[in-house]
C-alpha cells in the first residue's frame, strides 16, 4: 500500500500547505481520506490517477476535509472515461446538497453513490476494509463530531485520526489495543503533552503527522514538538505536501 498525503494543512491553506487529503493506493484501486484541498490538482503534481478512486472517505464536513470534494468528483469522472463507479461516505447526509452545488457549477456526477455512516465497519469489499471511531473534536453550539478511521489492506492495519479535541482525550484508544504498521495523526487541535500519554501506549510502529498547525512548521517548532513526545520510541515525522509513504 501507498499513502501520499496530498494536503498537510489545517482550518487554513498556508505557503504550500493545502487543506488535508490523503491517498491510498492499493492494488485493488485507490482510496481518498478526505478532500479537502483540490485533491485532483495534487494528484496532477503527484503524478497520481484519479480515475482509480473506488472510494472517498470523509472524516467530518468541515472546508478543509470536504472543499475540494466536487473538483475532485469531477477529476475521478474525467479522467476514468466516465466509468469508475465511485462512493463518497459522508457522516452527515449531504447527498442533496453535495448533488446541488455539483449541479449548480456544472459538474456531472453520474458514477458517485453515497453512503451516510456511523461508527463501527463502513467499508469492505474483501481486499480492503474500514472502520470508523467517533471522536469528539469541536465545541460549536453542541458537540461536532469527527471520526478517525482503520483501515485494513493487504495485511497491514493504518490509523488516520480525523480531528480530535483540544485535549486529545478523545484519541483512538484502539491505537493501545491493536498493532498498527503506521498512524497518520492530525497534529493542529492539541499540544505535544496532551497526546504524550496515548502515543507512549500506543502499538504504533510509525507515526505520521499531518494536518499540521503553523506552530510545528519550522524546524524550531518540530523539534519542540517531538521533544514533548519524547516517551515514544517508534519513528516519527511530519508529512509533506505530496510525499508517498511505502507501508
Ligand atoms: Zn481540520
Ligand atoms: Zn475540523
Amino acid at each position: 500500500m501507498q499513502i501520499t498525503t496530498l494536503g498537510t494543512s489545517h482550518g487554513y491553506n498556508t505557503a504550500g500547505n493545502f487543506y488535508t487529503s490523503t491517498l491510498v493506493e492499493t492494488e485493488n484501486g485507490s482510496f481518498l481520506i478526505d478532500a479537502g484541498c483540490q485533491a485532483d490538482t495534487m494528484m496532477i503534481h503527484a503524478g497520481k490517477d484519479a480515475g482509480k478512486i473506488k472510494a472517498i472517505f470523509i472524516t467530518h464536513p468541515h472546508t478543509d476535509h470536504m472543499g475540494g470534494i466536487i473538483s475532485t468528483m469531477k477529476d475521478i469522472e474525467r479522467k476514468s472515461g466516465k466509468t469508475q463507479k465511485y462512493t463518497v461516505y459522508l457522516p452527515e447526509d449531504l447527498e442533496a446538497a453535495i448533488r446541488a452545488w455539483a449541479d449548480a457549477i456544472h459538474v456531472g456526477i453520474p458514477n458517485a453513490s453515497f453512503v451516510f455512516y456511523k461508527e463501527g465497519v463502513i467499508y469492505d469489499d474483501g481486499a480492503l476494509k474500514v472502520e470508523a471511531i467517533q471522536s469528539h473534536h469541536l465545541k460549536i453550539n453542541d458537540e461536532y463530531v469527527s471520526y478517525s478511521f482503520v483501515v485494513e489492506t493487504e495485511g497491514k492495519r493504518v490509523l488516520f485520526t480525523g480531528d480530535l479535541s483540544c485535549d486529545a482525550h478523545d484519541f483512538p484508544t484502539v491505537s493501545a489495543e491493536k498493532e498498527f504498521d503506521l498512524c497518520v495523526s492530525e497534529s493542529t487541535h492539541f499540544k505535544p503533552h496532551h497526546v504524550a500519554e496515548a502515543l507512549g501506549k500506543a502499538r504504533f510502529k510509525r507515526i505520521i503527522f499531518n494536518h499540521i498547525w503553523d506552530e510545528w512548521r519550522t524546524p524550531e517548532g518540530e523539534a519542540e514538538w517531538l521533544r514533548g513526545l519524547s516517551n515514544v520510541t517508534c519513528p516519527m515525522e511530519f508529512a509533506r505536501e505530496g510525499k508517498t509513504y511505502e507501508i
